[in-house]
């Protein structure tokens, strides 16, 4: 691990460990408190960052992408007024059923993530920070008008329409052991993306897209990578398609800044999963993109074996400030949690036998490279006018006090980048 020092912010929310999707639903926002609580039980961890509570997202920022009529949807159903709805035109309820269930406090679970995403955003726009955090963050299913995967906003898309404020080209890395599906298809026609997804593909695994063969359309042709994945892949053979990968991609594309989305569910013992990656495995890819010195927005995502994400999500938040966590986990509220040995790199309990071929994982990276090559190297864009800056009409960091709730926040002044978006839905 690099010593270089970085600045890092963290940005959290307590509030947002108290909902529940439900009895037996696998998301479980619980996570992010053991998660926390594993964080700031180090100190070299939490004195080495800057801590901010989040602000919540309003609907005027979640209508940034989304439509408003879905933003206001979940603006006002509960549990106990759905069937009161009608639904839209050839919808389900805009997505919602048993995998995205109607939950008391649903809203403010989604203003809770996406107001964290933006303000991480909003710190790296500032040059406050090099690497903002935010593990509530990277609901990387979510549809413009439909909810999806456990996620309703879209926190992922809307932070990077942020970043393009600022930077002109953003890089998205997505590591769960899904496909990216929502972020690719928002920026899917445009360069100034590129998004890149190691995931599981085939046997029907949700979501069912990301094979290697979409690339992005229009001027978004070759920036969008896919890189499908079978069961079973180890430390070793992620760690070097990784590298190949995003070294590559980054040669190419020189991004201003980097969108990491960390889903710990390409762990192995994920309770959804089926890949056999350890803690330390999946933290290499932290360290890797770390080292690149791009401003980077970090984010959680998937992750179903609570223990495991809470140890993943600890142990990369010491790749960002450049701390390792070694020895036991601390005595603290969730310690039952980490037995039997109380450390960071439990046994991998149910390996899945690896279906990934050396010739297979060499036959995707070269085609990944081949389709690199396609692609213009830095596409320069035209700014345009700079719009104002999420936080800025109100406050600046230098008064966005650490720890302190700002809730009275003006975003009202956010000017949308429609041009961004593949309008997916524009043909309704
Ligand atoms: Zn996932």
């Amino acid at each position: 691990m690099t010593s270089t020092k970085k600045s890092v912010s963290y940005i959290y929310d307590a509030d947002i460990s108290d909902y529940h999707f439900g009895p037996g639903h696998p998301m479980k926002p619980h996570r992010l408190a053991v998660t926390h609580s594993l964080v700031f039980s180090y100190p070299q961890l939490h004195n080495k960052m800057k801590v901010y509570r989040a602000n919540k997202a309003k609907a005027n920022d979640m209508v940034k992408y989304h439509c408003e009529e879905y933003v206001n949807f979940l603006e006002t159903v509960t549990p106990y007024n759905m069937l009161s709805f009608t639904k839209p035109k050839d919808r389900e309820h805009f997505g919602v059923g048993a995998d995205c269930p109607v939950f008391d406090g649903i809203f403010d679970f989604c203003a809770s993530y996406t107001g964290a995403s933006l303000q991480a955003a909003h710190l790296l726009n500032q040059e406050s920070c090099e690497i903002a955090v935010n593990w509530s963050g990277g609901l990387h299913h979510a549809k413009r008008l439909e909810a999806s995967g456990f996620c309703y906003i879209n926190d992922i898309v809307l932070s990077i329409t942020e970043l393009l404020k600022h930077f002109d080209r953003v890089l998205y890395i997505d590591i769960d052991v899904h496909h990216g599906d929502g972020v690719e298809e928002a920026f899917y026609q445009t360069d100034r993306v590129m998004t890149v997804s190691f995931h599981k593909y085939g046997d029907n695994f949700f979501p069912g897209t990301g094979d290697i063969v979409d690339i992005g359309d229009e001027a978004g042709k070759y920036y969008s990578i896919n890189v499908p994945l079978k069961d079973g892949i180890d430390d070793a053979a992620y760690e070097a398609v990784f590298n190949k990968v995003i070294k590559s991609v980054v040669e190419v594309y020189q991004p201003s800044a980097i969108v990491l989305q960390c889903g710990a569910d390409s762990l192995a013992d994920d309770r959804l999963g089926c890949f056999n990656l350890s803690v330390a495995g999946h933290a290499k890819c932290v360290e890797f993109v770390r080292q690149l010195n791009i401003p980077l927005l970090i984010l959680g995502g998937g992750g179903y074996t609570v223990r495991n994400v809470a140890r993943c999500w600890a142990v990369e938040t010491g790749v960002c400030v450049g701390e390792e966590l070694v020895g036991k986990i601390p005595d603290g509220p969730y310690s039952e949690y980490f037995l039997p040995d109380y450390g960071f790199h439990p046994k991998n309990v149910s390996p899945k036998e690896n279906g990934n071929t050396r010739e297979y994982l060499e036959s995707v990276v070269e085609n990944v490279l081949e389709l690199l090559k396609q692609a213009a190297h830095a596409p320069s864009v035209q700014m345009q006018d700079v719009p104002a800056d999420v936080f800025s009409e109100e406050s600046d960091d230098e008064d966005m006090d650490p720890d302190v709730r700002n809730s009275d926040v003006e975003k009202e002044k956010r000017v949308a980048h429609e041009a961004e978006f593949y309008d997916v839905q524009a043909s309704k």
